[in-house]
């Protein structure tokens, strides 16, 4: 598959046919995993409007402008998910997202939270574990 076709969030799979459905609106992500994953593609396509969409109320900024943004999103690892199915209402996601930032290449290891409301999983908040830079 080409570079260009492949979902930013490395699942392999075109962004079409992945993260791509719910950037749309087509489909609501059915785990918080997927909506982790879609939120990550979100950050790398510069898809504000997703990712406030999908940002839970209370914690929800005002305004997200990506257009500046010079980080570049180069790929997402899920280490551990701690609930998050389809029948969970909440649930953690634990992650490393890899970006490049001015030239210099960094590892950045978060723990998210989610919840679920009236059948949607938002983005509550999380905790960085560590930036790393090599
Ligand atoms: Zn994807």
């Amino acid at each position: 598959m080409t570079l260009e076709k492949r979902c930013p969030c490395g699942s392999e799979i075109a962004y079409t046919d992945c993260c791509g459905i719910y950037h749309a609106g087509t489909q609501a992500p059915l785990t918080a995993s997927l909506l982790m994953r879609s939120r990550f593609s979100a950050f790398a396509l510069h898809h504000a409007g997703y990712l406030l969409q999908t940002w839970a109320e209370n914690t929800r900024p005002a305004t997200l402008n990506l257009t500046d943004d010079p980080t570049i999103w180069r790929d997402l690892k899920i280490i551990k998910v701690k609930k998050g199915g389809i029948s969970d209402t909440k649930g953690q996601v634990e992650f490393k997202a890899y970006y490049d930032l001015m030239g210099e290449q960094h590892v950045m290891h978060e723990l998210s939270r989610f919840t679920k409301t009236q059948g949607c999983w938002f983005y509550v908040d999380g905790i960085v574990k560590a930036t790393i830079q090599h």
